[in-house]
Order: structure tokens, then sequence, then C-alpha cells
């Protein structure tokens, strides 16, 4: 399933046809041009039939080299390289059946002219809404790694089935991934962030019921690459695809699960025993030490804990864990890593000396 609400663009079919007759052809660039067809049907008023099923199919046959041109389908993926083609020829000055030609002789097969039109003119694009539609689309760098830290700290991933608008018995899974916290401008660097890894524009930032800032997307590329518990081997090469990226991974973990103590401490809390683990090496990686070399045990599972920025009181399902970082490292971790949340942050520069609001 790779459909993220895009099951109500009525536009969605006509950049999947191989091979529409003249008749069609007509007809695409009539609602191209905001005509009337002399039938009087618009493309734009196509029935969506089950794009996904097919696509599926034959992204199966191509697994199994059994590519069949008979299919009026192709997948996502293929789409979407045919379609940075057809942008990179256009830029050389080739004309639409040039590019074509192009098409058949790189792929042996080419989407039609209409779906090529409309590529070209930006019209249309594959994606429809699914920016990074596989994890092969989605690129290391930084703001990718503060997500996956933030994710892997207070954020949630979770998963809701509604029900395709107009459609029986035809349901579209949404996949959800975000955060809620008690810091605006937490909330606003992770929206920045997640907005430019997924290239769309920043989500917007809600003040829910409880007084928290919320900030939500959905992005099933970012849910099967962030589903809890965690997948340390499935992280890595984007939390340590370079230094920077390495910061940018543990702020945004210590943005969300870290604590600065007034007496300086910088501690990080999580009920996820191998994910403190691998943050334990990380930060030694980049040279900043902590009290122990494996976490610690905070508190068991079952013991009352108290939500800080609600008050509420809470039985905590899972054993928690921390790690500390050693005081001798926390001028490197503020140079380094260092907080977005204004209150982590300021305690810790207080804490060097450094009060920037003096
Ligand atoms: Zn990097």
């Amino acid at each position: 399933m790779d459909d993220e609400g895009n099951g109500q663009d009525p536009g969605v079919n006509s950049d999947l046809v191989a091979a529409p007759g003249p008749g069609e052809e007509a007809a695409h660039l009539g609602g191209f041009f905001g005509l009337e067809t002399p039938t009087g049907r618009s493309p734009l008023k196509r029935e969506v039939v089950s794009e996904v099923s097919l696509a599926n199919q034959v992204a199966v046959q191509n697994q199994e080299g059994k590519q069949k041109s008979k299919k009026r389908y192709l997948p996502r993926e293929l789409r979407i390289r045919m379609r940075n083609d057809v942008l990179k020829y256009n830029s050389l000055g080739l004309s639409i059946n040039q590019v074509i030609k192009r098409l058949k002789m790189k792929y042996g097969l080419a989407p039609a002219k209409s779906t090529v039109i409309y590529w070209r003119k930006g019209l249309r694009s594959p994606f429809h809404g699914i920016r990074i539609p596989s994890l092969n689309f989605l690129k290391p760098s930084e703001d990718l790694a503060y997500v996956i830290g933030v994710i892997v700290g207070d954020g949630f991933v979770s998963q809701r089935v509604k029900p395709r608008y107009g459609y029986k018995h035809s349901y579209i899974k949404q996949y959800n991934i975000g955060l809620t916290v008690r810091d605006v401008e937490f909330a606003e660097e992770f929206s920045k962030r997640i907005a430019r890894v997924l290239g769309r524009a920043p989500p917007r930032v809600r003040l829910n019921k409880n007084c928290k800032w919320t900030v939500e997307v959905q992005s099933k590329t970012l849910f099967e690459l962030l589903t809890k518990p965690i997948n340390i081997e499935k992280i890595k090469p984007y939390v340590e695809h370079c230094d920077k990226c390495i910061y940018m991974f543990l702020r945004g973990f210590f943005d969300s699960d870290g604590t600065v103590l007034k007496d300086g401490t910088i501690i990080l809390y999580n009920t996820d025993y191998e994910v403190l683990k691998y943050t334990i090496y990380l930060l030694e990686k980049i040279g900043i030490e902590t009290t122990s070399k494996e976490p610690k045990l905070f508190q068991r599972a079952g013991k009352l804990i108290v939500d800080r920025s609600t008050g509420k009181l809470y039985k905590g399902n899972k054993d928690n864990y921390y790690v500390r970082v050693r005081k001798e490292s926390n001028r490197t971790f503020l140079k380094k890593v260092g907080f977005t949340v204004e209150r982590k942050r300021r305690r810790l520069e207080v804490y060097l000396g450094k009060d920037i609001f003096r």
C-alpha cells in the first residue's frame, strides 16, 4: 500500500496510463487547456481504479523480470525516475518526441505523451503528495538526523485506517508521525526540519487541549523507518552519515528526552535500552564521555511517574533507563550537540558561565 490519502485525487490516474488512444490524447489536452472535449468527458473525472494493486502487480512482475507491456500502470518509483529524466531532457531542449524516444531506449517503455507533457509543465508528478515514496528516496541530511532523534525520543509514530471517501469497503491507511511537547521552539524546529526532509511546507504547530504544542505529518516512509521499537540498523546510515548528522541526531534526541539538572548535569532518559546503548557509542564517537559504558536503570516498570508538564501521575509500563554525560564533556556537548529547547540550553550555558542574556 502506498497511497497516502491520494485516493481522492481525481487526476491520479492520468499519468499512469501507458498508451492511450488518439481520442484519449485529445481529451487529455482538452482538460489540460481547460476546454470541454467533444464527448464532454473531462480526463479529470476519470474513475479512480485501484492504482495501488495494479502498480503492485507490475512491481511484482518487474521483480520477476517478466514485465508485460499490456499492463497500464507503472510502479511509482519507475515513474519518478522517468519523470526526473523528462525534466533533465527538457532542460537540454529536447522535443517531446525525442524525450519519449530516449525514455523508450532507457527503460524499454515510456508513459503516454500527455503524461510527459504534464510532467514537463510541472502540472503533475508521480509523487502526488507522497514526496518521499520509499526509503530509496530518503537522503541523509542533518534535518533527517534531527527528525530521527526526536522521534526516537519523545515523538510518536502511529497508524490509522480510515474509509476512503466515496468508496464502499475501501480504506486508506494513514501513517502519522509527530510530536507533542511543552516548548514551542522545539515544535517549530521539528516542523521546519521535517518539512525540508519531506519537501513540503512546514506542518502547523498547534496548541492542544493540554496546552502542549503538537506537530503531525503523514509519511509512510518515515513511519516505516521509525516504527518502535526503533530498528537501529535501519537508522544507522542516516544517523552516522557524517559527524554533523550525529550531532543533529543527538540534538533531536536530547531535545526530546534530555534534561539539564540545576547543577549542570545532562541526563538522557528512555525506555529503550538498546537505543541508549547506541547513544553512548555515538557520544563517545564525537568525543563526549558518559559516566558509564552501559545505560543505567532509572525506574522499574509499574512505578508511578509524574509527568512534569501536566503534573499527572501515570504508571510506567516499561523499565526506564538513563545515560549521564560527564560534566567534563559539557562544553563539548554544548558546542557540538547543543539544545534547541531554550530552557535546557540556558541552564547549560549558565552552568558553563556563558549566559548570553547577561
Ligand atoms: Zn551527514
